[in-house]
């Protein structure tokens, strides 16, 4: 197994968005969310770790998507996408840790 520990900052086309583990997320009946107005990714931690990877790579797309694909790709589609990247690294040995991120609450 191999285990990335995410940092609390990704960047895509020199933006910045910070990476934070917040529960409220599933009030909204997320799992993950992302804020393009406040540049960040929230993660619900109280979900299987499958989910919780799976969750990181959906948002991550949609970073990845609104820097270079403008829109074009609509929420299905990444999410087949995330779905299948997440098999793909998963089938690697590839596994996420959370750990370091920080933790939001209200
Ligand atoms: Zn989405």
């Amino acid at each position: 197994m191999i285990t990335v520990k995410l940092p609390n900052k990704i960047q895509v086309g020199g933006h910045w968005y910070k990476l934070v583990l917040d529960s409220r997320v599933k009030d909204f009946g997320q799992r993950a969310d992302i804020n393009y107005e406040k540049q960040r990714i929230s993660i619900n931690p109280n979900q299987p770790q499958s989910q919780k990877e799976e969750s990181f790579l959906h948002e991550a797309l949609h970073f990845v998507e609104q820097v270079y694909c403008r829109g074009d790709v609509d929420e299905a589609e990444i999410d087949s996408l995330s779905q299948g990247i997440w098999q793909v690294l998963a089938q690697l040995g590839i596994e996420f840790d959370f750990s370091g991120l920080e933790i939001v609450e209200a």
